[in-house]
Protein backbone atom coordinates (compact mmCIF):
# COMPACT_ATOMS: atom_id res chain seq x y z
CA UNK A 1 0.00 0.00 0.00
CA UNK A 2 1.42 3.16 -1.18
CA UNK A 3 1.85 6.06 1.95
CA UNK A 4 1.65 10.20 1.72
CA UNK A 5 4.99 10.33 2.97
CA UNK A 6 4.60 14.59 2.80
CA UNK A 7 7.50 17.36 3.03
CA UNK A 8 10.74 15.14 3.05
CA UNK A 9 12.56 15.75 6.32
CA UNK A 10 16.12 18.09 6.64
CA UNK A 11 18.94 17.18 3.93
CA UNK A 12 20.95 14.07 4.87
CA UNK A 13 24.43 13.42 5.01
CA UNK A 14 25.27 11.89 1.92
CA UNK A 15 23.80 12.38 -1.51
CA UNK A 16 23.81 9.36 -3.03
CA UNK A 17 26.82 7.97 -5.40
CA UNK A 18 27.25 11.02 -7.57
CA UNK A 19 30.70 13.17 -6.99
CA UNK A 20 33.02 9.89 -5.37
CA UNK A 21 36.43 8.92 -6.79
CA UNK A 22 36.12 6.22 -9.65
CA UNK A 23 37.77 3.33 -11.05
CA UNK A 24 37.01 2.21 -14.68
CA UNK A 25 34.54 -0.57 -13.31
CA UNK A 26 33.10 1.65 -10.07
CA UNK A 27 32.64 4.14 -13.07
CA UNK A 28 30.11 1.37 -15.02
CA UNK A 29 28.72 0.48 -11.71
CA UNK A 30 27.97 4.07 -10.57
CA UNK A 31 26.36 4.35 -14.15
CA UNK A 32 24.24 1.03 -14.17
CA UNK A 33 23.42 2.74 -10.50
CA UNK A 34 22.89 5.93 -11.37
CA UNK A 35 20.52 4.84 -14.06
CA UNK A 36 18.70 2.01 -12.11
CA UNK A 37 17.88 4.34 -8.83
CA UNK A 38 17.26 7.63 -11.27
CA UNK A 39 13.98 9.24 -9.52
CA UNK A 40 11.78 10.79 -11.50
CA UNK A 41 8.69 13.63 -10.36
CA UNK A 42 5.66 14.35 -11.22
CA UNK A 43 2.92 16.70 -10.01
CA UNK A 44 -0.49 15.44 -10.15
CA UNK A 45 -3.64 17.72 -10.47
CA UNK A 46 -3.59 18.56 -14.34
CA UNK A 47 -0.31 16.87 -14.84
CA UNK A 48 -1.40 12.98 -14.15
CA UNK A 49 -5.04 13.81 -13.73
CA UNK A 50 -7.62 16.28 -15.21
CA UNK A 51 -8.70 17.98 -11.60
CA UNK A 52 -9.35 21.21 -13.14
CA UNK A 53 -12.15 20.37 -15.79
CA UNK A 54 -14.03 17.83 -12.99
CA UNK A 55 -13.55 21.02 -10.48
CA UNK A 56 -14.79 23.42 -12.99
CA UNK A 57 -18.42 21.31 -13.81
CA UNK A 58 -18.69 20.78 -9.74
CA UNK A 59 -18.16 24.66 -9.39
CA UNK A 60 -20.77 25.32 -12.20
CA UNK A 61 -23.39 22.84 -10.87
CA UNK A 62 -22.82 24.36 -7.54
CA UNK A 63 -22.62 27.83 -8.45
CA UNK A 64 -24.46 28.61 -11.30
CA UNK A 65 -21.22 29.96 -12.85
CA UNK A 66 -18.21 28.53 -15.42
CA UNK A 67 -15.07 30.15 -13.87
CA UNK A 68 -13.32 32.30 -16.23
CA UNK A 69 -9.49 31.51 -17.72
CA UNK A 70 -8.53 34.51 -16.04
CA UNK A 71 -9.83 33.39 -12.66
CA UNK A 72 -8.30 30.50 -13.03
CA UNK A 73 -4.82 31.58 -13.77
CA UNK A 74 -4.26 32.88 -10.99
CA UNK A 75 -6.69 29.90 -9.28
CA UNK A 76 -9.01 32.08 -7.77
CA UNK A 77 -12.13 29.82 -7.51
CA UNK A 78 -13.68 32.51 -4.53
CA UNK A 79 -13.45 36.02 -3.74
CA UNK A 80 -10.29 35.68 -1.88
CA UNK A 81 -7.68 32.82 -0.21
CA UNK A 82 -10.18 32.20 2.15
CA UNK A 83 -13.14 31.35 -0.12
CA UNK A 84 -10.63 29.43 -2.33
CA UNK A 85 -9.64 27.20 0.77
CA UNK A 86 -13.19 26.53 1.72
CA UNK A 87 -14.64 25.72 -2.15
CA UNK A 88 -11.49 23.29 -2.52
CA UNK A 89 -12.10 21.18 1.00
CA UNK A 90 -15.97 21.48 0.01
CA UNK A 91 -14.88 19.89 -3.65
CA UNK A 92 -12.81 16.92 -1.64
CA UNK A 93 -15.75 16.80 0.94
CA UNK A 94 -18.12 15.99 -2.27
CA UNK A 95 -15.61 12.90 -2.67
CA UNK A 96 -15.30 14.47 -5.94
CA UNK A 97 -12.18 13.38 -6.68
CA UNK A 98 -13.34 9.67 -7.81
CA UNK A 99 -14.28 11.42 -10.26
CA UNK A 100 -11.21 12.22 -11.41
CA UNK A 101 -9.66 10.06 -13.87
CA UNK A 102 -6.09 10.10 -15.19
CA UNK A 103 -4.82 12.28 -18.40
CA UNK A 104 -4.51 10.83 -22.33
CA UNK A 105 -1.21 8.54 -22.29
CA UNK A 106 -0.42 9.07 -18.45
CA UNK A 107 -0.82 5.73 -17.30
CA UNK A 108 0.59 4.16 -20.19
CA UNK A 109 4.12 6.67 -19.97
CA UNK A 110 4.35 6.08 -16.21
CA UNK A 111 3.86 1.94 -16.65
CA UNK A 112 6.90 2.38 -19.20
CA UNK A 113 9.00 4.74 -17.19
CA UNK A 114 8.52 1.89 -13.89
CA UNK A 115 9.09 -0.66 -16.19
CA UNK A 116 12.25 0.71 -17.58
CA UNK A 117 13.41 0.66 -14.00
CA UNK A 118 12.80 4.41 -12.92
CA UNK A 119 11.26 5.09 -9.25
CA UNK A 120 8.32 7.19 -9.62
CA UNK A 121 7.07 9.74 -7.02
CA UNK A 122 4.22 12.26 -6.51
CA UNK A 123 5.12 15.40 -5.84
CA UNK A 124 2.08 17.73 -5.04
CA UNK A 125 0.39 20.68 -3.39
CA UNK A 126 -1.93 18.92 -2.07
CA UNK A 127 -2.68 19.16 1.92
CA UNK A 128 -1.61 16.49 4.03
CA UNK A 129 -4.85 16.86 5.33
CA UNK A 130 -6.70 15.01 2.33
CA UNK A 131 -3.91 12.63 2.17
CA UNK A 132 -6.45 9.88 1.66
CA UNK A 133 -7.95 11.26 -0.82
CA UNK A 134 -4.71 11.73 -2.88
CA UNK A 135 -3.83 8.11 -2.38
CA UNK A 136 -7.01 6.48 -3.39
CA UNK A 137 -6.51 8.61 -6.19
CA UNK A 138 -3.31 7.82 -6.86
CA UNK A 139 -3.89 3.98 -6.69
CA UNK A 140 -6.94 3.68 -8.86
CA UNK A 141 -5.50 5.73 -11.77
CA UNK A 142 -2.16 4.41 -11.41
CA UNK A 143 -1.95 1.19 -9.68
CA UNK A 144 0.80 0.03 -8.05
CA UNK A 145 3.15 2.69 -10.36
CA UNK A 146 4.41 5.66 -7.67
CA UNK A 147 6.69 4.23 -5.04
CA UNK A 148 5.64 7.10 -2.58
CA UNK A 149 3.57 10.77 -2.29
CA UNK A 150 4.82 13.83 -1.10
CA UNK A 151 1.65 16.70 -0.22
CA UNK A 152 3.72 19.44 0.81
CA UNK A 153 0.72 22.19 0.57
CA UNK A 154 0.04 24.88 -1.20
CA UNK A 155 2.85 27.32 0.06
CA UNK A 156 5.68 24.98 0.07
CA UNK A 157 8.53 25.22 -2.36
CA UNK A 158 8.26 21.97 -4.21
CA UNK A 159 12.33 22.15 -4.81
CA UNK A 160 13.02 21.66 -1.28
CA UNK A 161 11.07 18.45 -1.12
CA UNK A 162 12.56 17.29 -4.81
CA UNK A 163 16.50 17.82 -4.15
CA UNK A 164 15.84 15.69 -0.85
CA UNK A 165 14.79 13.09 -3.23
CA UNK A 166 17.41 13.65 -5.12
CA UNK A 167 14.77 13.65 -8.47
CA UNK A 168 16.59 13.54 -11.75
CA UNK A 169 13.14 14.84 -13.64
CA UNK A 170 10.57 16.75 -12.77
CA UNK A 171 6.85 17.42 -14.61
CA UNK A 172 4.40 19.94 -13.25
CA UNK A 173 1.80 22.27 -15.30
CA UNK A 174 2.75 25.77 -12.60
CA UNK A 175 5.21 27.53 -14.24
CA UNK A 176 6.28 28.74 -10.60
CA UNK A 177 7.26 25.04 -9.16
CA UNK A 178 8.94 23.85 -12.50
CA UNK A 179 11.46 27.10 -12.50
CA UNK A 180 12.19 26.68 -8.77
CA UNK A 181 12.94 23.09 -9.24
CA UNK A 182 15.26 24.39 -12.43
CA UNK A 183 17.00 26.90 -10.20
CA UNK A 184 17.84 23.72 -7.62
CA UNK A 185 19.29 21.92 -10.82
CA UNK A 186 16.71 19.48 -11.58
CA UNK A 187 16.03 19.23 -15.20
CA UNK A 188 12.30 19.81 -15.10
CA UNK A 189 9.34 20.03 -17.99
CA UNK A 190 6.63 22.51 -18.03
CA UNK A 191 3.60 20.24 -18.74
CA UNK A 192 0.57 20.86 -21.13
CA UNK A 193 -0.95 24.15 -22.81
CA UNK A 194 -3.33 25.47 -20.11
CA UNK A 195 -4.55 29.26 -19.13
CA UNK A 196 -1.88 29.35 -16.29
CA UNK A 197 1.08 28.41 -18.05
CA UNK A 198 0.89 29.08 -21.54
CA UNK A 199 2.30 33.00 -21.34
CA UNK A 200 5.37 31.49 -19.71
CA UNK A 201 8.56 31.22 -21.74
CA UNK A 202 10.31 27.94 -20.68
CA UNK A 203 12.74 25.81 -23.01
CA UNK A 204 11.35 22.24 -21.82
CA UNK A 205 7.88 22.40 -22.73
CA UNK A 206 5.45 19.65 -23.65
CA UNK A 207 1.72 19.17 -24.90
CA UNK A 208 1.09 15.87 -23.70
CA UNK A 209 2.94 12.28 -22.34
CA UNK A 210 3.79 11.47 -25.46
CA UNK A 211 5.83 14.47 -25.67
CA UNK A 212 7.23 14.47 -22.17
CA UNK A 213 8.09 11.02 -22.55
CA UNK A 214 10.41 11.98 -25.50
CA UNK A 215 11.39 15.12 -23.81
CA UNK A 216 11.89 13.56 -20.50
CA UNK A 217 14.12 10.87 -21.74
CA UNK A 218 16.51 13.53 -24.21
CA UNK A 219 16.78 15.21 -20.70
CA UNK A 220 17.95 12.11 -18.45
CA UNK A 221 20.11 11.39 -21.05
CA UNK A 222 22.16 14.81 -21.44
CA UNK A 223 21.97 14.78 -17.21
CA UNK A 224 23.42 11.22 -17.41
CA UNK A 225 26.32 12.24 -20.26
CA UNK A 226 27.04 14.91 -18.01
CA UNK A 227 27.82 12.75 -14.62
CA UNK A 228 30.18 10.70 -17.06
CA UNK A 229 31.64 13.20 -17.90
CA UNK A 230 32.57 14.79 -15.17
CA UNK A 231 33.41 11.40 -13.41
CA UNK A 232 36.06 11.03 -16.43
CA UNK A 233 37.01 14.49 -16.00
CA UNK A 234 37.82 13.90 -12.02
CA UNK A 235 39.20 10.40 -12.99
CA UNK A 236 41.78 11.58 -15.79
CA UNK A 237 42.72 14.71 -13.21
CA UNK A 238 43.56 12.56 -10.56
CA UNK A 239 45.80 10.40 -12.83
CA UNK A 240 47.33 13.60 -14.33
CA UNK A 241 48.13 15.49 -10.56
CA UNK A 242 49.67 11.33 -9.63
CA UNK A 243 51.59 11.23 -12.91
CA UNK A 244 52.80 15.02 -12.27
MG1 LIG B 1 -0.69 20.73 -11.11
Amino acid sequence: MIRDAGPVPAVRGGRGPRGRPHSRDALRNLCQLVQDMTTIALDLDDTLVDTTRVLLDWFEARTGRRLPDEKLATYELGADAAETDALVAAFHADRMDREIAALDGAAEACRQLATSGFRLVVVTSRKAEISAHTIDLVERCFPATFAEIHSIGYTADKAVTLRDLDVALFVDDHFRHVAQAASAGIPSILFRDLPWNRNRAWPHRAADWAEALALGTALLRAARNNVEDAALLRRGSSIFQRSG
